[in-house]
């Protein structure tokens, strides 16, 4: 990362020197395949013939409308004060951006909702023996980087910790995934009545809670280790991009992988003191019962050398320079926690672009911080204003593009995803009558490496885009600085992520799992989505040096990459707004389901299900085989229908049966034991949190060895597969020229 901005001066001069691969000159904003590309209609999927050139000259003219300096200057804004969800100063930037998107020429409203969030109260936290020191120190400020002393920043936290004062040995949990508290099993250390130290990584922290309570533990401490975002990776803020020894992350606990949003959404109905007394059980809610603070490795520095008992697992060593042990004890921590809920007003702020007709395609990403926020969420703030200032200016032009487009940036998306929860939920029937996609964007930019994850059938669209953008220091296209990445890691498969098979294979991209505000769309309503960002080396993650100086010194000095990322947001938007029928690929997606269903298969082999009495899935895939089938002839009639005459009702029609496939992915009762989560082709796993699990109600059931669940689950996933294939026979009969009548 660093060495980049060495080379970054010479690389761009040579390249203006070459006049091949221009970074920001005015010549080529597309990279340059893409000019070869787009000479051929078949390079758009979904456009006929008559709107792809018009396309082109609104593409043409789009990409080089976003700016760098007035990125630089909006980042610069949003990250003025600390502005924790609930507060005034998140107001404030609600109320900035309901101005910018006026500005850029947009209808623009506030949409308020009441939430329960949760704030901390008294910390203390202090190691009782061996000898006594007051820990829970603040994070240093940093001479140079004036945000870094700023008074209002909140304290390192764990949000919807309960208030508590506990008192006990420590035992060391590595990353808290279930196969570490296994392992303190077979170690014959007990959690029971022990404070777990947690570090970081590997998997959301509300997972560890979840798993450290239910192993007995009264109450977690969470450390960022230097092995996973500190000095072991290189060098620490402001010497380099990673954590500092004082660098707290702070982070909700909530469950959010049992239901993000609102706490109490499941108490609708309830009284005010039947509420609040739910709230103090937390009896079937999705908030966490043992007191939780995070704190840095500094702090653990003073408690982990103290620890006794076996030495911990060669794979749980980190960073710090002794050698870990689980214990219990004999070190003993004391930890008093004051925390409140309460219930504040948030602040949604919902940008409407008007198109032809009123279906929508959504674009989100949160506005409130922990503190600052320059990457998280300041980047995708920025990069999303860019892309509404760049499409306004378009529509001054003359532009108007076929279908609605909605910039929404969410409010509380820190304490669960909150404001996305709220607004999906309150808008679920004009999701499904007229939304056709949803675009995430959250931790948009902290470097080069672009990314995403996204539902199989718009995999293509998000390549087809990094194929005609050019990556700002190399002028070389995105797609390929991507794939050369991707295949320096393709000997490591992961969950989810088929391996690249060959030259001619496209790149491979992760299912969506949780974490950012997709949830709502994606697993809740059934709505097309992707989530898509340009990352690098970040160790500042929810720490006050997550701040401007930050992004401009480490980040992204140039704004090149806030650059890049609007241009590419802004042509898939662009695509799936104008598109006579949105360019889904169905065929991708039964493919990968026929893909990942070996998976599931060895998963049911592996947990021992040797009879179909336990599990059979036989119709399931029957159901994917015919679902692939489905796939091809809709896609064959699809293109056939783009290359007839053409007719406005009937594309509709296709275009909304198409957005439906996906929808009919959902079981409508939701996955065993969350029924929130419905969506039968991925979740964000129960253990992860963040990963996704692919067919995660069957998949869940065999880990556990429940059979009578697993059976259910995969009849759900059947007949989803059904409604979908129905669904796109639907469309491919209905796009089939033979089948049009005399509709105009
Ligand atoms: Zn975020």
């Amino acid at each position: 990362m660093r060495r980049m901005f060495g080379d970054w001066k010479f690389i761009r001069a040579a390249a203006v020197m070459l006049g091949g691969a221009l970074v920001f000159g005015a010549h080529s904003p597309f990279a340059g395949a893409h000019r070869e590309r787009l000479s051929d209609p078949r390079a758009l999927p979904g456009f006929s013939a008559a709107r792809f050139s018009s396309e082109l000259q609104w593409e043409s003219k789009f990409v080089h409308l976003p700016s760098p300096s007035r990125a630089e200057a909006t980042l610069r804004r949003l990250t003025s004060e600390p502005h924790l969800a609930g507060t005034e100063a998140s107001r404030r930037v609600a109320d900035y951006l309901l101005d910018e998107y006026r500005a850029a020429g947009l209808d623009a409203e506030l949409v308020p909702y009441s939430v329960v969030l949760s704030y901390p109260g008294e910390i203390l936290l202090e190691r009782t023996a061996p000898s006594s020191m007051r820990l829970a120190r603040p994070e240093e400020p940093i001479a140079g980087d004036p945000s870094t002393s700023d008074p209002r920043s909140i304290p390192g936290y764990g949000a919807y910790s309960p208030s508590g004062d506990v008192r006990g040995q420590v035992v060391y949990v590595n990353y808290g995934l279930p196969e570490d508290f296994q392992r303190l099993t077979q170690l014959g250390i007990d959690l029971h009545g022990k404070i777990a130290l947690i570090r970081y990584g590997q998997c959301f922290r509300g997972v560890k809670i979840h798993l450290a309570e239910a192993n007995g533990a009264i109450g977690v401490l969470l450390y960022s280790d230097p092995a996973d975002d500190g000095f072991r990776q290189g060098d620490p803020y402001p010497q380099g991009p990673w954590r500092p020894e004082s660098g707290i992350e702070r982070g909700s606990i909530q469950f959010t992988f049992l239901y993000p949003g609102n706490p109490i959404a499941p108490l609708r109905g309830l009284s005010p003191a039947e509420i609040s007394a739910r709230l103090d059980t937390r009896e079937g809610l999705n908030l966490p019962r043992i007191p939780t603070l995070a704190i840095a490795w500094r702090d653990a520095a003073e408690i982990m050398p103290y620890l006794r008992g076996p030495r911990a697992p060669r794979d749980w060593q980190g960073g710090m320079p002794f050698t870990y042990h689980a214990g219990p004890g004999p070190v003993e921590i004391h930890l008093r926690l004051g925390a409140s809920l309460e219930t504040r007003t948030i602040y949604d702020v919902i940008a409407r672009l008007p198109g032809e007709t009123n279906d929508w395609v959504v674009a989100g990403n949160h506005h409130d911080a922990w503190v600052f926020g320059a990457a998280d969420p300041g980047s995708g703030t920025t990069v999303q204003l860019e892309v509404a200032r760049a499409l306004g200016a378009l529509k001054q032009a003359g532009w108007t593009p076929r279908r609605t487009i909605l910039f929404c940036a969410w409010d509380a998306e820190e304490f669960g995803l909150e404001g996305s929860t709220a607004w999906v939920e309150d808008h679920m029937n004009d999701l499904h009558r007229n939304a056709i996609a949803y675009l995430n964007m959250d931790i948009a930019v902290t470097g080069e490496r672009f990314g995403g994850a996204a539902t199989p059938s718009l995999r293509e669209l998000v390549r087809s885009v990094a194929r005609d953008t050019p990556d700002p220091r190399t002028g070389r296209t995105v797609y390929d600085r991507w794939r050369e990445r991707i295949e320096q890691y393709s000997s490591v498969q992961r969950p989810g992520v088929a391996r690249p098979q060959g030259a001619g294979r496209p790149l491979p991209m992760s299912a969506l799992g949780s974490g950012s505000d997709y949830s709502g769309f994606y697993q809740h309503a059934g709505i097309p989505s992707m989530d898509i960002s340009s990352s690098g080396d970040y160790g500042v993650y929810h720490s006050i040096y997550d701040d401007f100086d930050w992004m401009k010194r480490y980040g992204d000095s140039e704004f090149a990459y806030h650059v890049m990322m609007a241009r590419i947001a802004g042509l898939i938007l662009m695509r799936l707004a104008d598109a006579d029928v949105p360019p889904y690929d169905y065929v991708e997606y039964a493919d990968e389901v026929e893909s990942l269903l070996e998976g599931l298969r060895a998963a049911a082999r592996s947990a021992g299900a040797r009879s179909p009495r336990q599990l059979d899935l036989r119709g399931v895939e029957a159901a994917a085989r015919d679902f692939q089938a489905a796939a091809r002839e809709a896609g064959d009639s699809v293109r056939e229908m783009l290359a007839a005459p053409p007719d406005r009702r009937r594309d509709e029609s296709v275009a909304h049966l198409l957005a439906g496939v996906e929808e009919a992915m959902l079981e409508p009762g939701g996955l065993a034991g969350r029924p929130w989560y419905r969506h039968t082709f991925s979740a964000p796993g129960i253990n992860t949190g963040y990963a996704a699990v692919v067919f995660p109600g069957v998949r869940e059931a065999i880990e556990r060895r429940d059979w009578v669940t697993a059976r259910l689950e995969s009849e759900a996933l059947r007949e989803a597969l059904e409604r979908a294939a129905d669904r796109l026979r639907q469309a491919a009969r209905l796009a089939r020229p033979s089948a049009r009548g005399p509709t105009q």
